[in-house]
């Protein structure tokens, strides 16, 4: 029996882990669930996994939901940041679904990292920008990291074992492997005409043609911007060189990355496009569990089609590589410039072409001083964060 904490468990990754752990009552049980502020959901939560805690960041929604559960059900309602941090490296606490979205899933992520939990990596934000510490301390308290996004998770089963146990410091030429390849589907706006793409609305951005996710990943997809912060997470995780990463658009979703080795055989993941599969996955390994997802049926996806991506439609993707081989700092800064613009048109404040303008002004503008901490990495998360906000009166 697993005990699991879900970080992020009212939004979509939440939602299929729960789905799993339900579909497998005997091996899993839900410790604890965070989420932010939303208490009705949250609420809903307790009351069918009925966990040892509920945990909400936003203290006001704590009250309101410690109001509304029934006192018979023996839940704990906590919130502040060292509570949080009690909670996911409680010795009770085997596994920690990371699917915080955003800078603020770090700090839990890593406390349960340095714990040497098992974690299950859904909060890539995290990982871009922490990189080597993030790794570094995976290494030094032995924590299992498990990549669940799709990609990443994709090019994991395709590894040999020697890699997969040695995540972040493996030499992916000595196993024989050439290129890593990621694969993207290009999201709504693949074939949009160019000249169109500055008024798509938010709507039209979250409308994703294979994949049903929050609306931050979702906006990144649509910008590839997702594309490029996986870039950098797979380049952490799988400890890429220059030139070992390509990414590949395939528009169906269907084979969900791909490892290329030297004797030219290519090894492809494949399935539904359904999160249930790599959360699956990740809970079980190296077993296997049911997770719900309906077997893929090759004679209804027909065709599998790839192409090269376009970076004059996809600016975010090319700043995102680009960041990647400037260093850390770069790839911190481009993903704090890009929560805040993704914010900012969400809210209606700036045009959808505007993301990639805010992102470039801050990766060529923020000063980047080296990173020795998480301290250091979170003020610079702050002050990019400042810059930005400054620029999106240019584009109001
Ligand atoms: P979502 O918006 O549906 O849910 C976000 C969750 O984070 C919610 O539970 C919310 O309460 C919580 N949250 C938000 N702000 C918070 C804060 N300040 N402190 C604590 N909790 C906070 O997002 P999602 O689509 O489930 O994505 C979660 C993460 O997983 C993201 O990092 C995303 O990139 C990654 N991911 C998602 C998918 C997917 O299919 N949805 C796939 C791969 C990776
Ligand atoms: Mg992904």
């Amino acid at each position: 029996m697993q005990n699991m904490v879900i970080l992020g468990a009212t939004g979509s990754i939440g939602a299929s882990t729960l789905s799993v752990i339900s579909a497998n009552p005997d091996a899993y049980r839900v410790y604890a669930l965070v989420a932010n502020a939303s208490v009705d959901k949250m609420l809903a939560l307790c009351l069918t996994h009925r966990p040892q805690v509920a945990h909400m960041v936003d203290s006001q929604a704590a009250l309101t939901l410690h109001a509304k559960l029934p006192p018979e059900l023996n839940i704990k309602v906590s919130s502040g940041e060292d509570e949080l941090i009690a909670l996911v490296t409680a010795t009770e606490v085997d596994t920690v679904m990371a699917a915080i979205v955003g800078a603020a899933g770090l700090v839990p992520t890593l406390a349960a990292v340095k714990a040497g939990k098992r974690v299950l990596l859904a909060n890539k934000e995290a990982l871009v920008m922490s990189g080597e510490l993030f790794i570094e301390a995976t290494k030094a308290s032995g924590a299992t990291l498990l990549p669940v996004d799709s990609e990443h998770n994709a090019i994991f089963q395709c590894l040999p074992e020697e890699v997969q146990a040695n995540l972040g410091r493996c030499d992916l030429a000595a196993s024989g492997i050439s290129h890593i390849l990621l694969t993207g589907s290009g999201g709504p706006f693949l074939t949009t005409e160019l000249a169109s793409l500055a008024s798509m609305t938010p709507a039209q951005a979250c409308k994703h043609p294979n994949w049903s996710m929050g609306p931050k990943i979702s906006v990144d997809s649509a910008t590839m911007m997702n594309k490029g912060l996986e870039f950098i997470e797979a380049r952490w995780l799988f400890n890429t060189q220059k030139d070992q990463l390509k990414v590949v658009i395939h528009p169906q979703s269907v084979i969900h990355s791909m490892v290329q080795y030297r004797d030219g055989s290519v090894i492809a993941q494949m399935g539904n496009p359904d999160m249930r599969t790599p959360i699956a996955h990740c809970m079980s390994y190296p077993q296997r569990i049911r997770s719900g997802v309906e077997p893929l049926d090759f004679f209804k996806v027909g065709q599998l089609s790839f192409c090269e991506p376009d970076f004059n439609r996809f600016p975010c993707l090319a700043l995102a590589i680009a960041a990647c081989a400037q260093g850390q700092e770069a790839t911190t800064v481009l993903n704090a410039a890009n929560e805040i613009a993704v914010e900012a048109f969400l809210q209606g404040q700036i045009g959808f072409t505007h993301i990639a303008k805010v992102n470039e002004a801050c990766l060529s503008s923020v000063p980047k001083r080296a990173m020795t901490s998480i301290d250091d990495i979170i003020a610079l998360d702050a002050q990019t964060r400042i810059y930005a906000r400054e620029q999106l009166a240019k584009f109001a």
